[in-house]
């Protein structure tokens, strides 16, 4: 095996910093202003995956001293009862932010439904109108995953000024945001997807390359430039010779650690730093809402 040279970023670790100084700031706002941050959760069915990322932020959320809340709909919820849950929690003055978690059953328009929970409540960051706000530079709820991405990356490399990105990947969720919060850090931004010629070359241009597709293992070692930054997004399950599920990146980790200058795991990279995203976007719609800084 070729012998790592890359750092390694520990995702897990900034992401327990950052978790610890949430809540540090959420007790200085109980303590100024008497309020306690508070995030509800939907969740539509019983899909296993979506129940441990519900339970877990649930979890999280009292630890950082803020209100959770779980609201549970059966699989054969209809698309007017989920909208009215999330209309109920618009009023709810005591929620500063809403999550409805993804995926949604097929009867329902998931689009729809984001689209009507109130964007200054809108922790995920996935409404048009947050959207927008961050494509035309206004302060936004950004999405939490490329939200984290730019932490990690900002804590390594200072700061990000002329360097060139690749982002494989243009979804609404991960992709597109990632691109807009490079593009506003001044870098050189491309977004690759499934029909861009020569990905491998594209990448070998790249300082910092951002990995979003859902394919395991797919950014080789000889698509990376020596010393790039590579973030690797992609959580995928793949069976191994034991007949276990292990779980891995879109990145071909052990051969591009020899190459790259730094590099994200999976797990323990861009993971934890979702939830605790999610927790600082939770803090800063409460301050936000009512016209308060976030507390230093
Ligand atoms: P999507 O499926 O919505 O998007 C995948 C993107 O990858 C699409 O833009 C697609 O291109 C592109 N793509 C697919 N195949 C290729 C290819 N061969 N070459 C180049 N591009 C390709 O996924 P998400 O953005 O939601 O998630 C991406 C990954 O990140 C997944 O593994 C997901 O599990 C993970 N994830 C991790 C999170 C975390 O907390 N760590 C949070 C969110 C997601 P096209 O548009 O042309 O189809």
């Amino acid at each position: 095996m070729t012998e790592s040279t890359a750092t390694r970023i520990d995702g897990a670790a900034f992401a327990a910093r950052l978790r610890a100084e949430v809540t540090r700031k959420t007790a200085l706002l109980h303590e100024r202003e008497g309020i306690a941050p508070g995030l509800a959760v939907v969740l539509v069915g019983e899909d296993p995956a979506s129940e441990v990322y519900v339970r877990n932020k649930g979890k999280m959320t009292i630890e950082a001293g803020m209100n959770s809340w779980q609201h549970r709909l059966p699989d054969t919820a209809t698309q007017a009862q989920l909208l009215q849950v999330v209309a109920n929690l618009n009023a709810d003055p005591a929620v500063d932010g809403i999550l409805v978690q993804l995926p949604l059953p097929d009867q329902i328009d998931a689009d729809a439904v984001i689209h009507a929970i109130d964007p200054d409540k809108d922790v995920d960051g996935f409404h048009v109108v947050n959207a927008g706000r961050l494509a035309t530079g206004l302060p936004a709820m950004v999405p939490c995953t490329p939200l984290g991405c730019l932490m990690l990356l900002k804590d390594h490399l200072g700061d990000l000024s002329g360097m060139k990105a690749v982002v494989i990947g243009r979804s609404n969720i991960v992709g597109k945001p990632m691109a807009q919060l490079l593009l506003k850090e001044s870098c050189t931004v491309t977004i690759a997807h499934s029909r861009t010629r020569d990905l491998a070359a594209e990448c070998r241009q790249a300082d910092i390359i951002i990995a979003a597709v859902g394919r395991p293992r797919m950014v080789k070692a000889d698509w990376v430039k020596p010393g790039a930054v590579v973030i690797d997004v992609g959580i995928n399950r793949v069976r191994m010779a034991d007949g276990k599920l292990k779980l891995v990146g879109d990145v071909d980790y052990d051969a591009v650690a020899a190459v790259a200058g730094a590099i994200t795991p999976v797990p323990g990279g861009v993971g934890p730093m979702t939830i605790a995203c999610l927790l600082n976007n939770t803090l800063e719609a409460a301050c936000r809402r009512r016209g308060l800084a976030v507390p230093a």
